[in-house]
C-alpha cells in the first residue's frame, strides 16, 4: 500500500507530491499519482526530487554507521536488493558480480565505474544452507572490499542484518537501483520491485514477475533496466535438460575467474557455492545471465552520469506506481472474484 511505502515511508517525498499535485486525489486514489507525469521534465521539482532522494540516502548511511560501522556515502549509487535470500532471486549472482568488478578495478587500469554501494538485506531459513552460505559470501566480499583503501571507494558492500518492514521503512526510499534479478518465470509477482517503484528507484530487473507490468507501466525500457534469459528460454532448458554450467564457466572468462575465487582463498572458502553453481549444474541460470548482468549495471551507470534524465526517470516510475497500490489489487478482486461491493461508512 503506498499509505505505508509512500505516505508513511517517506513523509519529504509525499509532502513534495502533495504541493505539486495536492494531497486530495492521490491519497485516496494512488493511480492520480499520474497527474504527476505533467511534471517530469520540471526542473525545480526534479531538483526537489534529487534532494530528497539525497536526504534519504543520507539517513541510510547513518543507519549504517551505526548498526554496521560502515562509511557509505550517500553521493555513490544506491543499488539495493532485499528480500528473503533464496537461490532463485539470485542475492549470488549480484555478489559474484560485485567480485568481478572489483577484481577488474584491481587488475584492469582501463576499467572505470561510478562509486557504488550495494546493499543487501533479507533473511535465509534456518536449514537452507546454501543461503546461509551466500550471506556468509556477502559479508566476506563485504569485508575484503570496504577495507581495500586501493580502491577509492568506488565499491561499498553492506549486509543489513534482520530485515525486515520496519528496517525497510528506511532502505525502501534510499534505493537509486532496485535489484530485481530472479530467474525469469520464477517470481510470481514480486511486491518489493513495487516499493521501491513508488520512491523513485529504477529497476534493474529480468522480465518476471511484476517487473513485467513495471517495465509496461513506466513506458517500456528507457525508464528500467531489463536483462538476462527470457521465461520461455528458461523453461525451454529445463525441458530439454540442455544447460551444461560447465561449459558456460569454461567458455567465459569472467564467471571462470569469479567462480575460481569461491575456493582459491581470495574470499574464504566457498566450496559450497562453487558446487552448487558446477557440479549441481547452476540451476537457476546465474552463470547463463551473467555476462547479461554485468552490462546492465554499465547501463545503469550510464544512465546516472546524466541527471536530469535520470530523475526525470525516477519521476516517471513514481507517476506510474499507483497501479501497484493494493487498493487496486482488493478492488480487483472485490470486483472480479468476490463479486461484493464495498459499504459506505457515513
Ligand atoms: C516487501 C517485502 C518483501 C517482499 O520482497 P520481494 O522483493 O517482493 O521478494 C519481503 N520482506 C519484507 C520485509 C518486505 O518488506
Amino acid at each position: 500500500t503506498h499509505r505505508r511505502w509512500l505516505m508513511g515511508a517517506n513523509p519529504e517525498l509525499s509532502d513534495l507530491i502533495d504541493a505539486t499535485i495536492g494531497s486530495r486525489r492521490w491519497h485516496r486514489h494512488p493511480e492520480q499519482l499520474d497527474l504527476l507525469n505533467d511534471y517530469v521534465e520540471d526542473k525545480p521539482f526534479l531538483e526537489k526530487l534529487g534532494a530528497i532522494k539525497h536526504l534519504r540516502k543520507e539517513g541510510l548511511a547513518k543507519y549504517v554507521k551505526e548498526h554496521n560501522g560502515i562509511d557509505v556515502d550517500p553521493d555513490s549509487i544506491f543499488d539495493i536488493q532485499v528480500k528473503r535470500i533464496h537461490s532463485y532471486k539470485r542475492q549470488l549472482m549480484n555478489i559474484l558480480h560485485i567480485m568481478y568488478q572489483y577484481h577488474k578495478l584491481k587488475t584492469d587500469p582501463d576499467f572505470d565505474m561510478l562509486p557504488t554501494t550495494y546493499f543487501f538485506g533479507g533473511k535465509a531459513a534456518p536449514g537452507y544452507y546454501i543461503a546461509k552460505e551466500t550471506i556468509r559470501l556477502i559479508n566476506a566480499v563485504a569485508d575484503k572490499v570496504n577495507n581495500d583503501a586501493s580502491i577509492k571507494g568506488k565499491i561499498k558492500v553492506v549486509f543489513i542484518e534482520n530485515f525486515g518492514v520496519s528496517i525497510g521503512e528506511i532502505v525502501y526510499p534510499a534505493a537509486d537501483v532496485s535489484e530485481q534479478i530472479s530467474t525469469a518465470s520464477k517470481e510470481a509477482s514480486g511486491t518489493g520491485n513495487m516499493k521501491f517503484m513508488m520512491n523513485g528507484a529504477i529497476t534493474l530487473g529480468t522480465l518476471d514477475g511484476a517487473n513485467v507490468e513495471i517495465r509496461d507501466a513506466v513506458g517500456g525500457d528507457e525508464n528500467c533496466v531489463i536483462f538476462g534469459l527470457k521465461a520461455e528460454e528458461v523453461l525451454n532448458y529445463y525441458a530439454t535438460g540442455t544447460y551444461s554450467a560447465w561449459d558456460e564457466y569454461n567458455t567465459n572468462e569472467n564467471v571462470r575467474l569469479v567462480v575460481n575465487q569461491l575456493t582459491d582463498g581470495t574470499y574464504g572458502n566457498f566450496q559450497s557455492l562453487s558446487d552448487y553453481l558446477i557440479r549441481a549444474n547452476d540451476e537457476f541460470f546465474i552463470l547463463k545471465d551473467f555476462n547479461a548482468y554485468a552490462d546492465a549495471h554499465v547501463e545503469i551507470m550510464k544512465r546516472y552520469q546524466k541527471r536530469f534524465q535520470w530523475l526525470k526517470s525516477s519521476a516517471i516510475n513514481i507517476a506510474n506506481s499507483g497501479v501497484f497500490s493494493s487498493d487496486r489489487t482488493i478492488d480487483e478482486y472485490a470486483n472480479e472474484i468476490w463479486q461484493v461491493k464495498p459499504v459506505m461508512i457515513p
